[in-house]
């Protein structure tokens, strides 16, 4: 990469749990100085027409992406795929599969809420009115809304993270089967922020082996918000496990000011990009 190339290849629209429409994204990422940039929602590609027009209108390149939620050995992992094919008719169905876990949970949630002398009932509602693929950013919003807490930051912690009152876990696909569906889609399969999941060393050792042996090839060895320590230990597992090197942003909002649109994104020396024939 040239640098005055700027990438970013891992942010989310409205269409997922991002509070910019396509259009907006695609503007701040004009402004940022970015030259390519890849819209990877949770579980969705409804967004890719839009961004692909109005990246279109400002010059910038897009790569179209999406972000797949799948299980390992009990714990959620994200896979960022990249080129994918958005006309490929069985990823739509694969994700509109996972847009149905994804409203059952929210039920389950929402149940589980119940319990805790929550309006659950409301809450659900509010949630089934959005119809587009539901998170656990959308319930957090909702509980704000509703008075229920004061912060997203808040309903995470006091009840939507892992292990606490309303978390369910969702029956997410395996890992092979998400790379699978990126794959036959046309994709490169990525693994996004691989320092963000609680695995001991030994665990994170078998996951990059088994996403390897799945066809996963790139691993995100810059992900937003993430510090040097973060970078130098996943340069380490990519080239331990002679993967591509990703970089992404995670953009969800400029609310978030500290992990806006394409910072520090460089990849280290080192490290194959996982753009290296795709993009100059
Ligand atoms: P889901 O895919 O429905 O489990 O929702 C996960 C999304 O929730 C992530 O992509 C983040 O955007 C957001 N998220 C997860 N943990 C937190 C947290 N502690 N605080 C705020 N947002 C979070
Ligand atoms: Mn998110
Ligand atoms: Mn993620
Ligand atoms: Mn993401």
């Amino acid at each position: 990469m040239t640098d005055d190339f700027k990438i970013d290849l891992h942010t989310h629209s409205h269409y997922s749990d991002g509070e910019l429409t396509p259009e907006e994204l695609m503007a701040s990422a004009a402004k940022a100085g970015i030259n390519a940039i890849a819209l990877t929602d949770h579980d969705t590609i409804a967004g890719l027409d839009r961004a692909q027009s109005a990246a279109r209108h400002l010059g910038l390149k897009l790569i179209a992406g999406v972000e797949v939620s799948v299980a390992w050995r009990a714990q959620s992992i994200h896979l960022v795929g990249l080129w994918i094919d958005p006309s490929d008719r069985t990823l739509v169905g694969h994700l509109e599969g996972q847009a149905e876990l994804r409203r059952e949970r929210i039920q389950q949630m929402c149940a589980k809420l119940t319990k805790q002398r929550l309006p659950g009932d409301k809450l659900l509602a509010t949630l089934e009115a959005h119809g587009g693929i539901l998170t656990r950013t959308h319930l957090a919003q909702a509980m704000v809304a509703e008075g229920c807490v004061s912060a997203t930051d808040d309903a995470f912690r006091k009840y939507l993270a892992k292990g606490k009152p309303g978390h369910v876990a969702s029956d997410w696909p395996a890992l092979a089967l998400g790379i699978e569906w990126i794959v036959k889609a046309g994709g490169i399969a990525t693994l996004a922020h691989p320092s963000r999941y609680a695995l001991s060393g030994g665990a994170r050792q078998r996951l990059l082996e088994e996403f390897k042996a799945a066809g996963g090839e790139g691993i995100e060895v810059v992900s937003g918000g993430n510090g040097a320590h973060h970078t130098e230990g996943c340069a380490a597992m990519a080239r331990k496990h002679a993967l591509l090197g990703s970089v992404g942003s995670d953009f969800h909002s400029p609310r978030f000011a500290w992990n806006p649109l394409g910072r520090s994104l460089k990849l280290p020396d080192c490290i194959t990009p996982v753009w290296h024939d795709r993009l100059p």
